[in-house]
C-alpha cells in the first residue's frame, strides 16, 4: 500500500529585522580606534600570518608592515586567505572592548555562554541599589492586544515595586533580586579577539538567533566597520561564510541567505548518481 502522502509544513518566518526597533540598547567600541587599528591591528595580524611562511624575523616583518613598506591591500590579501582557511590563530592577537548598555538580562544570559576568547564584566545585582531599574519591552508585545500589553506591564511593574519594597524593609539586594524578571536591562563591558568576535558573530547574527541578541550585533558589526571596514567584512551570519546553512530548524530553507546542507547534499548526490549512471568519475567541482 501507498503510503499517504505527507502534507507539507508551512514555511516558518524569519523573525523580522530586529534593526528595524529602537531597543533603547547601546553597543560602544571603547578600544581600539580608527588610528590604532591602521598602525598596529592590520600589521600585527599579518606579521602574525607573514611569519610562519617566512625566514624573516617576526620583528623585521613588523617594521616594514608598520613602516609603510607592505601595500595595505596586499596584507589584507594575505589576512582574508589565512582567515578563509580557517587559521584563526592568527586573529587570535587582536581584541575589541565593547560597552554593552541596556540590554536585558535574556540577552546577558546568551552572550555570557561564550567562552572561548571573551571577558566579561556585569553590573551587579548584589551591589548596585536598582533605584529605577529599566526594563526591555519586546516589539511583539508591545505591537499585541493592549489588554495583552498592559497585564505584561502591570507584571513588571508589579516585581520591580516589590524588589523596591523589599530593600526598604531591608532585605539584602542579592536576596531582593530573585523577583527581578528576565527583561530587567544591564550593562556589560566585553573584550574579545577578533576570531572569538567572528565566531560569536556567525552564530549571534544568523536568522534563527534571538532577536535582542542580534541586534546587539548589528550594533557591534557597525562599530567595527567604523573602524575598519576590512576587519568588518568577516562579521557575518555563519553561512556566509560556510557557504550553506547548518541550522536544523531551517531545513525548509524559510531564510534564503545560503541553501540548506541538505539541498546542497541531495545536489551532490544526484550529480553523483547521473555520473555514474554514464560511467563517469565524480563530478569534479570547477574551479
Ligand atoms: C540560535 C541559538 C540557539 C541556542 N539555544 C540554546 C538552548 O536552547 N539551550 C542552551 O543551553 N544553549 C543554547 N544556545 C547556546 C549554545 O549552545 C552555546 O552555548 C553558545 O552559543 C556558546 O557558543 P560556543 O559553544 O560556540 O562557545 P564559545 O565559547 O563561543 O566557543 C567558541 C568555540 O570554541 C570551542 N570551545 C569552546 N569551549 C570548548 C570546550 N570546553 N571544549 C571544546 N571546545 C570548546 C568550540 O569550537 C566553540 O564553538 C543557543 C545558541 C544559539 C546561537
Amino acid at each position: 500500500m501507498a503510503d499517504a502522502p505527507v502534507p507539507a509544513r508551512p514555511k516558518t518566518a524569519i523573525p523580522r529585522n530586529p534593526g528595524r526597533h529602537e531597543l533603547g540598547m547601546k553597543a560602544t567600541l571603547l578600544f581600539p580606534d580608527r588610528e590604532i587599528v591602521e598602525r598596529f591591528y592590520v600589521p600585527l595580524v599579518y606579521t602574525a600570518c607573514r611569519t610562519c611562511y617566512s625566514e624573516l624575523e617576526p620583528q623585521e616583518i613588523f617594521r616594514r608592515a608598520r613602516d609603510g613598506e607592505i601595500a595595505p591591500a596586499s596584507m589584507q590579501r594575505l589576512i582574508s586567505n589565512v582567515v578563509e582557511s580557517g587559521h584563526g590563530s592568527t586573529i587570535e592577537h587582536i581584541v575589541f572592548t565593547f560597552a554593552l548598555s541596556g540590554v536585558s538580562r535574556t540577552l546577558s544570559h546568551q552572550l555570557v555562554r561564550h567562552r572561548a576568547g571573551v571577558a566579561f564584566d556585569q553590573q551587579s545585582q548584589r551591589y548596585v541599589k536598582y533605584k529605577g531599574a529599566a526594563t526591555m519591552l519586546p516589539g511583539t508585545i508591545a505591537e499585541a492586544d493592549p489588554a495583552l500589553r498592559s497585564r505584561y506591564e502591570e507584571q513588571v511593574d508589579g516585581a520591580l515595586g516589590l524588589y523596591a519594597d523589599l530593600v526598604d524593609a531591608g532585605i539584602p539586594g542579592e536576596d531582593a533580586r530573585f523577583v527581578f524578571p528576565n527583561a530587567t536591562r544591564t550593562n556589560l563591558v566585553m573584550t574579545t579577539n577578533l576570531r572569538a568576535l567572528i565566531h560569536m558573530s556567525g552564530l549571534r547574527l544568523c536568522t534563527m538567533a534571538q532577536w535582542e541578541i542580534r541586534r546587539l550585533f548589528q550594533l557591534m558589526r557597525h562599530e567595527i566597520f567604523e573602524v575598519s571596514p576590512f576587519l568588518g567584512s568577516f562579521l557575518a551570519p555563519k553561512c556566509v561564510a560556510l557557504g550553506y546553512c547548518d541550522e536544523f530548524n531551517n531545513r525548509d530553507e524559510h531564510c534564503p541567505i545560503r541553501p540548506h546542507k541538505d539541498t546542497v547534499l541531495a545536489v551532490w548526490a544526484q550529480k553523483k548518481a547521473e555520473a555514474k549512471a554514464a560511467g563517469r568519475d565524480l563530478p569534479v567541482s570547477q574551479p
